[in-house]
């Protein structure tokens, strides 16, 4: 028993350095990232997944805003050390570059329907596939033998700031080791902002309590919940990004003291405006997603077990037919909760 404590011991001193190395190459390289454990990894032994689970170091980042995740694992061998993923989604993937993976033993498969997209033959085939795929999500997995191999990869889809990166290095509230730019930071896993990041005063525009803001004009008021945003002060009767309702009608609410949140309306704005939202129906959750067919805007609704339910031509289509259950979307919109952006 000794001696295999000793040994795992050994194993997983060897995760945690290629761990650090991971994270100091993204330091080197201005990208912020956390540390992690994904938990219930399978040891694989040569190509075949044993049944038996053990957790393992990780190290979140985002590439060109796509979420990425390297894993190092604690049973390796001369052509395994662990593996990267990345989850994009359909305009991500498409317009990355596939061939930078090419060194590495890739997969591409769909988010819902886990149904496998990738031809090493042909990568305009693989193309194809994502394009007609039901699915609006992905996974591109890889293993990599070396951390080389990981890093001249990574290095391809760094968008360098142009000011230096002065790190903070800290303990999120949500438990995650972060590093990141102290000045504009935020947790990359939780979004919380790092307790170092530069502060302005400002005052909210809907309630007027006194708050602060990033050097982007960002900040939330602690009063009402309001988020900072200086579009949303330029536009106030739109919809902007990440309020779910316009400055105006965040005016009302308060004045009404009723909570922040959207209706069908002001929902389908937010849609237009990012192209993925989100909600709540009794258990369930569906997604909204702003498509395109042969050049037109379409609105598919999905459920997040893989369902696709109704596609809409148009706003006014998805506002008087979108269903579930059987009943009419804008009449039980009140019943839905966790309306947001596509998390
Ligand atoms: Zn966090
Ligand atoms: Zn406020």
């Amino acid at each position: 028993m000794r001696k295999t404590v000793k040994n795992l011991n050994k194993l997983y001193a060897s995760a945690f350095e290629k761990m650090e190395k991971m994270s100091k190459f993204l330091s080197k390289n201005c990208v912020d990232h956390a540390l992690d454990f994904h938990y219930g990894h399978r040891i694989k032994i040569g190509k075949q997944f044993t049944n038996e689970f053990y957790p393992i170091p990780l190290v979140r980042f985002k590439l060109k805003g796509i979420k990425t995740e390297t894993f190092f694992d604690v049973y390796t061998n001369k052509n395994y050390i662990g593996y990267i993923k990345l989850y994009p989604n359909k305009e991500e993937i498409l317009s990355l570059n596939l061939e930078v993976f090419a060194s590495l033993k890739y997969l591409i498969y769909g988010y819902n329907y886990q149904q496998e997209l990738y031809n090493s033959e042909d990568l305009k085939e693989t193309k194809n596939n994502i394009e007609k795929s039901k699915d609006t999500r992905f996974i591109i997995y890889a293993d990599f033998e070396n951390l080389e191999q990981i890093f001249s990869m990574v290095e391809i889809f760094i968008i360098k700031p142009s000011q230096r990166f002065s790190i903070a290095n800290y303990k999120c509230d949500c438990g995650h080791y972060v590093t990141i730019d102290a000045y504009n930071g935020a947790c990359p896993i939780c979004r919380k902002d790092s307790p170092f990041k530069r502060k302005y005063k400002a005052k909210c525009p809907v309630c007027g309590t006194n708050c602060l803001k990033d050097q982007y004009g960002n900040g939330e008021c602690q009063n009402c919940d309001w988020k900072l945003d200086k579009y949303a002060n330029k536009f106030k009767d739109r919809v902007i990004y990440p309020n779910l309702i316009s400055l105006n009608k965040a005016k009302k609410l308060y004045s009404e003291g009723k909570p922040f949140e959207p209706d069908l309306e002001d929902f389908i704005e937010a849609l237009y405006v990012y192209s993925e939202v989100q909600f709540k129906y009794k258990n369930i959750y569906y997604e909204l997603i702003l498509a395109s067919n042969e050049n037109k805007e379409i609105i598919k609704m999905n459920d997040f077990n893989g369902g696709h339910l109704q596609t809409f031509k148009t706003k006014e289509d998805f506002i008087n037919n979108a269903k579930i259950d059987d009943k009419l979307l804008k009449d039980i919109w009140e019943e839905t909760t966790e309306r947001d952006w596509l998390q």
